[in-house]
């Protein structure tokens, strides 16, 4: 195995790591260490060629140093990507070697599960470095993070709805949700002991149709539902999904949901400003997966208290970078970023 040590700015540390015997290449990225050892998952994809994994590593890493200081923990940011198919070109020796790059960083960087990493796969890296989480069992083995990452989104929603459309509870609210993936069922299971009407859309229409007769949802077309006229639209799927051509659609008082990279630019998040929608910033709204993460990689005794802390947290967040936006007649994806920004500024090594 071959590791290689990139020079990028901004970046604490890029390693480039290829075997040709296992079919594998891979980067990990450190984005900061300021807040404590970086964290962020590993995503195996076939990307189209090695100048787009490098990208996704970086955009990714990033991502997590702002995901990791906007939900108040002392972690750092950082990302693995492993180019190939995961269903065809991954091997136990190949996370075997990724587990053995990743311990050369000496605990500067965690991975957990990402896209096309299952926590068996975890296990075997766990095999050749302690810096591994998203275990399925051991002693602080955090599991399945998204019931906590529903938990966060469904605060969000609270907090968004009490701003923009002035209501104290949910009861009565129209939540429209997109994906009903890990995430998107959990939300519609707490909307509706809420008392919260669901529209709702998956592409596997038998996962849609499930799911809106537990929760008692209204089944749309996949293409239709960012379109719905509700009180709240909350992302539950892909990236991506705010942008030019999605926003002036929008017939939403605001937008606040569990996906990764809503905005397909931060132009967008100004774009929904002008448009009268309040948008809590994703990575805000979504930090509970991360928190679950961390009472792993933290060794966290008593979870359920850290959780809650930490969930609160957030939402004390959200307020503070909703409220900062009104005042400024801004967007709150521009106000998060800079929250965020100050956070880490604070740490600066002296
Ligand atoms: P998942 O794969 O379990 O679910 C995604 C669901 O969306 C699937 O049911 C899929 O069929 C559906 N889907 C895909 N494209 C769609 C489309 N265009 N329209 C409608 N439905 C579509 O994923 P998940 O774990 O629930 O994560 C959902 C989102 O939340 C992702 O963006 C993920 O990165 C983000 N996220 C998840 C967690 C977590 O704890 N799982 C934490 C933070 C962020």
């Amino acid at each position: 195995m071959k590791i290689e040590r990139l020079d990028i700015d901004g970046y604490e540390e890029v390693l480039r790591v290829e075997d040709p015997d296992l079919r594998l290449l891979a980067f990990i990225a450190v984005h900061s260490t300021r807040l404590g050892p970086a964290a962020g998952g590993m995503r195996m994809r076939p990307y189209a060629d090695e100048r787009a994994a490098l990208h996704d590593v970086l955009r990714l890493s990033r991502g997590m140093t702002y995901k990791n200081a906007a939900a108040d923990l002392p972690l750092g940011g950082g990302k693995a990507v492993v180019v190939g198919d995961p269903a065809h070109d991954k091997s136990p020796a190949m996370l075997a070697a990724l587990g053995r790059a990743i311990a050369t960083l000496d605990g500067r960087y965690w991975t957990a599960e990402d896209m096309g990493m299952s926590p068996e796969d975890m296990a075997v890296m766990a095999a050749e470095t302690p810096y591994v989480a998203g275990l399925a069992s051991g002693q602080f083995a955090s599991g399945d993070p998204s019931p906590i990452t529903a938990r966060g989104v469904f605060n969000a929603i609270g907090v968004t709805a009490r701003r923009a459309l002035a209501r104290t509870d949910l009861s009565g609210l129209t939540i429209a949700v997109q994906g009903l993936g890990h995430v998107g069922e959990h939300l519609c299971r707490q909307l509706a002991d809420a008392g919260c009407g669901l529209i709702v859309a998956d592409t596997d229409a038998g996962r849609a149709d499930r799911v809106a007769r537990g929760c008692g949802g209204q089944v749309v077309a996949p293409d239709e539902i960012v379109a719905q006229g509700a009180d709240v639209f909350a992302p539950c799927a892909v990236g991506g999904i705010l942008n030019e051509r999605s926003i002036p659609t929008l017939k939403v008082g605001a937008v606040a949901g569990g996906a990764n990279n809503q905005l397909e630019t931060l132009d967008d998040g100004d774009r929904l400003h002008a448009h009268g929608i309040l948008y809590a910033p994703d990575y805000i709204v979504n930090g509970g997966g991360i928190i679950n993460v961390a009472t792993e990689i933290l060794r966290v005794e008593d979870r359920e208290p850290y959780v809650t802390r930490h969930l609160k947290s957030l939402e004390a967040t959200l307020e503070r970078v909703l409220e900062t936006a009104k005042q400024e007649d801004v967007s709150p994806a521009r106000v998060a970023d800079r929250t965020v920004e100050a956070i880490l500024a604070e740490k600066r090594p002296a």
